[in-house]
């Protein structure tokens, strides 16, 4: 049977504590036990079923996990507090003083911050690479080179990892791909093309409605014991711990995640072609003149589309301010970071989400003054958003 991370989120199945359709949330910091060489068991890590402190587990942390695993066809689940903390913890579980990380250097803003000005504190080194060039991947890895990093499709430039090839290498040198999907929901599971861990941040599509912060590694059951063990685990130590009450609720709003991810596809690949067809420079990966569409279309699980993130260059940080502040004013969208919310949210990375980049490095890696980052929301008729948006950038003179 053909994997598909949608009808496996629907073949999860829950029953509450009082046969409730969903889940009971766990409303405890901490849990009981009847017998007291229990809790040292489960101390030990290896008592299945049972709680000891919210950090560690909860119930309903557990459930949200699974379905995230069943998403990304992996044996288990950990889930974080934020998308950050999910990733800092799997790269300081598997990087140490000495070592070394071969990483995209087109990423989230948060974790190149990271690798470039924290982790090299702690004796960890990080190499950036243009991703997509694989001669340039491999010569960067060394002896010390323990992890491979990258998100599959890259922020807010829309770069396409070539995750199986990607995999190959990381077998071949022994080390650790790590991938973030957070862009590619159900359209890209990269898991089964390779990948060792998956994160995600689940703020962005997965919860879709932009009022929490909560975040996921996917991986092996043997990873995440070592990420949640009480002596040298990463997420356990650090404490990036997700609320029981949110899990809940995200795990709520994954039931609804196909079809989102269908209508913010849908609605995506409507505005960039028509954009392409106005002349104005767009990038979206179901455009043929994106340079890595075949890959994704070789990739994906066809029937999620290419996902909800397009963007344009309207040329100059003036012109991207002006058509930004009127499309908030006609209600396109509003003015904001973040992706996956209903309404369209729009920003110019180079002053926002990327500004951690130092602007040479944005120049070599092609990120421009005028670039805007759009996360299309799902519209109803985006035909009449289209002509609304058309106004907007007739009005500041970029048609
Ligand atoms: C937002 C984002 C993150 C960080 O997630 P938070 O939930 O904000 O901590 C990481 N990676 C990508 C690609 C993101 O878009």
């Amino acid at each position: 049977m053909k994997f598909n991370p949608a009808d496996n989120i629907q073949d999860v199945q829950y029953f509450g504590e009082f046969g409730g359709v969903n889940p009971s949330i766990s409303d405890s910091s901490t849990y009981t036990f009847m017998s007291a060489n229990t809790m040292r068991d489960t101390f030990e890590g290896n008592t299945d079923g049972c709680h000891l402190y919210a950090r560690h587990t909860t119930p309903s942390n557990l459930y949200l996990g699974a379905a995230l695993a069943a998403m990304e066809g992996t044996e288990t689940a950990n889930v974080a507090a934020s998308g950050m903390g999910a990733i800092t913890p799997v790269l300081l579980q598997l990087v140490g003083a000495g070592e070394h990380i071969v990483s995209s250097r087109t990423i989230y803003g948060g974790t190149y911050a990271f690798l470039k000005n924290f982790t090299p504190r702690l004796g960890i080194e990080t190499t950036f690479v243009d991703i997509t060039k694989h001669q340039v991947v491999e010569a960067a890895i060394t002896k010390k080179t323990k992890v491979l990093y990258c998100e599959s499709v890259s922020n807010p430039l829309l770069e396409v990892a070539d995750i199986i090839a990607l995999a190959a290498l990381a077998k071949k040198y022994n080390l650790k791909l790590v991938v973030d999907n957070t862009f590619s929901p159900l359209s890209i599971s990269p898991a089964k093309l390779g990948a060792d861990i998956v994160c995600h941040s689940l703020t962005k599509f997965i919860n879709g409605s932009s009022d929490t912060v909560g975040g996921v590694v996917c991986g092996t059951q043997e990873f995440i014991n070592n990420l949640r063990s009480v002596n040298d685990g990463a997420s356990m130590l650090l404490g990036a711990t997700l609320d029981s009450l949110r899990a809940a609720s995200v795990l709520k709003n994954m039931r609804t995640l196909h079809i989102r991810m269908k209508q913010h596809s849908l609605n995506a690949s409507f505005l960039a072609n028509k954009f392409e067809a106005d002349g104005l420079k767009t990038v979206y990966p179901g455009l043929q003149s994106h340079p890595s569409h075949a890959l994704f279309k070789s990739m994906m699980n066809a029937e999620f589309g290419f996902g909800g993130m397009l963007t344009l260059d309207v040329g100059s940080l003036d012109k991207a301010n002006a058509l930004m502040e009127l499309m908030q004013y006609k209600n396109v969208g509003y003015l904001a970071v973040s992706l996956g919310f209903y309404k369209t949210l729009f920003s110019a990375p180079r002053a926002s989400t990327s500004s951690e980049i130092p602007e040479e490095e944005q120049k070599v890696m092609g990120l421009s003054e005028g670039l805007i980052r759009f996360s299309i929301g799902l519209d109803n008729d985006i035909s009449r958003t289209y002509k609304l948006m058309k106004g907007c950038m007739k009005e500041v003179g970029i048609l």
